[in-house]
C-alpha cells in the first residue's frame, strides 16, 4: 500500500485512531504492535466493526477483501500520511514546544482564535511522534487554523514533529529544567527545543518570541518575520495583574482576568493575546475567551474543598514549574501546605534539583512540608515524608489537613491526584 493510492481512503474517513476502542465505522485504524494485545485480532475486529480500513504491519495479516493493510511500519506509514495531508493544506499551522506551559498556552490559543477561525488543535497533550500526525490527520477540509503541541524528550525530537507539521508559526513556551536526562542537561534542552526556531528559519515562517525570555530574544535576534510581545517596544504590551490569585492581563487600558493561577501563566496568555491581535481578534473577543476558559486538567487549576482552597497542578514537575509553583503558592493568605511529588527524569542532577526544592520550600516557611516519592525522601528524611501516593492516602486518612491553602505538585508517574478526596 502506497501513500497515494491510500489517501483517497482516508478523504473519505471520519478519523484516524490507534485506539482499538475508539473505531467507528467509517474510522481507519492502525493497529500497533508491541503492547499487551494482539495486533491481529485487534485488526480483525475492527474491519469487522465497520473501519473503513485497517493497517497492519504483519504480512500475514493483511486481507484486502476486509480492508486490512499491510504495510512495512505503522508508525512509518503514519507519519508519511500525516505529511502527505500537511502538505495540501494552505491554512496556517501554529507549532508549539517548550519545557512548560505548552499545553496550557495551546489550549488559551485555541480558546483565542476559535472566537473567529474554526480551529483544530492537539487533543490533550498528544504531543509526539504519534500524537502530532494523529493531530494534523484530523485537520478537516473546513477548518481554518490549527495549533500543534510537541513535546520531546531527546534531541531531533523536535526535527522530526516539525518535518511533519510543517509550522507556519512557531513558539517557545520557554526552555527550563525539564527531562534534563534525555537531553543532556540544560544546554541540551536548549539545543533540542531550539530545533523549532532552526526549521522556522530555514523556511522563513514567523516566530513568535517573549521578549522578556532572554534566550529566545537571543536566538531570534535580528530574524524576520517574527511576532514579539513582552518589552516596551515589542509589538504587544501587556500588563500583568492579579485577583484572588487568578492572573490577569492589561492591554491598552483594558483588562482581562484568566481563572489559572500562577504568574508563570503570564506569560501563556500574553502569548495567546499577541496571536489573537496578530490574527485579528479584538481585545474584546481575547477578554471572553481568556475568561471563559477554565482549566480541569490538573494544571494550574484552583478548587475549593471544606472551606480551604486547593490549589491542583499534578499534571506535571519539573525544577522550573515547582521552582514558579512554590513561588506563586507563598502569595495566598493564610495558612498554607505543601504537598510535593518527586520530579522524574532529572538523571544525574536528580538528587541536586529536589535539595534545592526541598530548600526552597522551607525558605519560603510554608506551615507544613509533606512529601512523595523516593527522591524528596532522600533528602528530606522526616515523619511527613511518604515512598509513594498510597502512603500519603494512609496518613490522610488519619490525618485531615488544617491548613487554608494546600498545594499538590508533583510528577505525573506520582500521581497525586489520587490523594485529592482524602484531604
Ligand atoms: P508536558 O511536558 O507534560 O506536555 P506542558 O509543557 O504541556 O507539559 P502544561 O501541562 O501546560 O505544560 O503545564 C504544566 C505545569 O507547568 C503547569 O501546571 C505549571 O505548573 C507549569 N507552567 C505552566 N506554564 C509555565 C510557564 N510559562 N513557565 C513555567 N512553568 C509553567
Ligand atoms: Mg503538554
Amino acid at each position: 500500500m502506497n501513500i497515494e493510492q491510500f489517501y483517497p481512503l482516508f478523504l473519505k474517513s471520519d478519523k484516524v485512531t490507534i485506539d482499538s476502542r475508539k473505531v467507528g465505522v467509517n474510522d481507519i485504524f492502525f493497529a500497533f504492535s508491541g503492547d499487551n494485545f494482539n495486533a491481529a485480532t485487534l485488526a480483525e475486529k475492527a474491519a469487522d466493526d465497520g473501519a473503513l480500513a485497517v493497517i497492519v504491519e504483519q504480512q500475514e495479516f493483511e486481507n484486502k477483501e476486509k480492508n486490512i493493510f499491510y504495510v512495512p511500519s505503522t508508525l512509518e506509514f503514519l507519519q508519511q500520511l500525516a505529511v502527505y495531508h500537511r502538505n495540501q493544506l494552505t491554512i496556517p499551522i501554529i507549532g508549539l514546544t517548550g519545557s512548560n506551559g505548552k499545553t496550557t498556552t495551546k489550549e488559551i490559543i485555541h480558546a483565542v482564535l476559535s472566537e473567529k477561525f474554526r480551529v483544530q488543535y492537539t487533543f490533550g497533550n498528544l504531543n509526539n511522534h504519534i500524537g502530532v500526525p494523529l493531530t494534523i490527520l484530523s485537520i478537516k477540509p473546513d477548518d481554518e487554523m490549527a495549533v500543534i503541541e510537541m513535546g520531546a524528550n531527546h534531541q531531533k525530537e523536535i526535527e522530526l514533529l516539525c518535518s511533519i507539521a510543517q509550522p507556519d508559526f512557531g513558539y517557545i513556551t520557554n526552555f527550563g529544567k525539564a527531562h534534563l536526562e534525555g537531553f543532556g542537561g540544560f544546554e541540551g534542552v536548549i539545543k533540542g527545543k531550539s530545533e523549532l526556531y532552526d526549521y522556522l528559519k530555514s523556511h522563513h515562517r514567523t516566530i513568535m518570541v517573549n521578549e522578556n525570555d532572554p534566550i529566545q530574544k537571543e536566538k531570534t535576534e535580528h530574524y524576520t518575520p517574527k511576532i514579539t510581545f513582552g518589552k516596551e517596544h515589542s509589538d504587544y504590551q501587556f500588563g500583568l495583574f492579579s485577583e484572588e490569585h487568578f492572573v490577569g492581563l492589561q492591554f491598552q487600558g483594558e483588562k482581562a482576568v484568566s481563572k489559572l493561577t500562577g504568574e508563570y501563566n503570564f506569560t501563556n496568555l500574553c502569548a495567546a493575546a499577541s496571536l489573537g491581535l496578530h490574527f485579528g481578534i479584538s481585545f474584546d473577543q481575547i477578554r471572553q475567551a481568556i475568561e471563559n476558559y477554565t482549566p480541569t486538567n490538573m494544571r494550574s487549576q484552583v478548587v475549593k474543598k471544606e472551606g480551604r482552597t486547593l490549589v491542583l497542578d499534578t499534571y506535571n514537575a519539573n525544577p522550573s514549574s515547582m521552582t514558579a509553583s512554590l513561588h506563586n503558592f507563598v502569595t495566598f493568605e493564610g495558612s498554607k501546605t505543601v504537598i510535593i511529588g518527586d520530579m522524574l527524569e532529572l538523571g544525574d542532577e536528580s538528587e541536586k534539583e529536589h535539595q534545592a526544592i526541598i530548600n526552597l520550600a522551607r525558605e519560603l516557611a510554608f506551615d507544613q512540608i509533606i512529601t512523595v516519592g523516593k527522591n524528596f525522601k532522600m533528602v528530606n528524611p522526616s515523619a511527613l515524608s511518604f515512598e509513594n501516593t498510597a502512603e500519603l492516602i494512609e496518613y490522610l486518612q488519619q490525618n485531615k489537613i488544617q491548613s487554608e491553602n494546600i498545594l499538590l505538585k508533583g510528577s505525573r508517574g506520582i500521581a497525586l491526584e489520587k490523594s485529592i478526596e482524602f484531604i
